[in-house]
């Protein structure tokens, strides 16, 4: 949520440390808990600045399909995790994970007409109803979702700005459509949203992701809110792998381990296997060195690049 960065950054070593001794003990997952928003509103991302290597990589023949895995096998524990999150936020880390030139699946747009929507809008932080303009958005040969428009934008605009976010998402990979059915769109320069089976856009706040070139990584954390959440975020296993690397891989994540940590979690898995060539050779590397089990886990998911067809 927002506020959440100015907390992280105003805390002191020893609650650093604390709260990381904590977050490994089981009951305190449970007593973090106070910092879960109210049910039904909008999960987002943070807005704060990676703190990120540069050291270029050579390509990467880890650009491939996840490896083999006995997938109940228990995980390895980390030798040597580091102390702190290496990342502040992980959908800052970079913006080369998904790009304007990788291909979308957006396939048309169709406008409905206005019609009541039961819409979140963080300007008033709740939901609202709300005469919407709605339009129909084709991904691929036969995924559609509802694209509410509020309002505020006249028709043609409201058209403008629906294209341009649904090309957008169509290049997130196909199983983040899993459970995502409407996308709201509203003014107003607030962080975005995920859940709900939806996307939550302030397009105020366009500005600011583009010009760190982080459009695409910002809902493609949604997105993971949106679709993957509710089957891994709190299983078992997950928890298990969490504990294994004994590391976070962002202050995002350590902050809030059940409502935040897959969401960080899955654009730097994706970046370390798929898009190793894209990223400096230090970047990966840290991602490995931090959440090993987590890749682990993930590689036993079957997630890969690929758009809708
Ligand atoms: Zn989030």
């Amino acid at each position: 949520m927002r506020g959440t960065s100015s907390t992280i950054n105003g805390r002191s070593p020893f609650v650093v440390a604390l709260g990381l001794a904590l977050a490994f003990a089981a009951p305190a997952l449970g007593k973090r808990r106070a910092r879960q928003p109210p049910r039904g509103m909008p999960t987002t991302t943070n807005n704060v600045v990676a703190q990120d290597a540069s050291v270029p990589a050579a390509a990467s023949a880890e650009s491939s399909p996840s490896p083999a895995r006995d997938c109940r096998a228990p995980f390895l524990a980390a030798p040597n995790p580091p102390t702190r999150p290496p990342f502040s936020g992980s959908a800052y880390i970079s913006g080369a994970i998904i790009t304007e030139a990788d291909p979308t699946s957006f396939a048309a747009l169709e406008y409905q007409g206005r019609a009541d929507r039961r819409m979140f809008d963080r300007r008033t932080a709740r939901f609202q109803v709300i005469n919407a303009h709605i339009f129909d958005a084709r991904f691929g040969a036969s995924t559609h979702v509802e694209v509410q428009v509020n309002p505020e934008f006249a028709r043609d605009e409201a058209e403008r700005e629906a294209r341009s976010y649904a090309a957008v998402i169509g290049r997130l990979p196909s199983f983040l459509f899993r459970d995502l059915r409407t996308v709201w769109i509203h003014r107003g320069d607030l962080d975005w949203g995920g859940g709900n089976n939806n996307l939550m856009i302030h397009t105020g706040r366009h500005g600011s992701y583009a010009s760190r070139g982080v459009v695409e990584e910002i809902l493609l954390h949604e997105a993971t809110h949106t679709s993957l959440d509710s089957e891994h975020r709190a299983s078992p296993r997950w928890r298990e792998a969490q504990i294994a690397d004994h590391a976070w891989i962002s202050d995002y994540a350590r902050d809030n381990p059940e409502r935040e940590d897959l969401a960080e979690t899955v654009s730097v898995y994706l970046a370390q296997r798929f898009r190793a060539d894209r990223l400096p050779a230090a970047t990966i590397a840290t991602i490995r060195a931090t959440i090993g089990a987590r890749i682990a886990y993930l590689d036993c998911a079957g997630l890969t690049m690929s758009v809708l067809r």
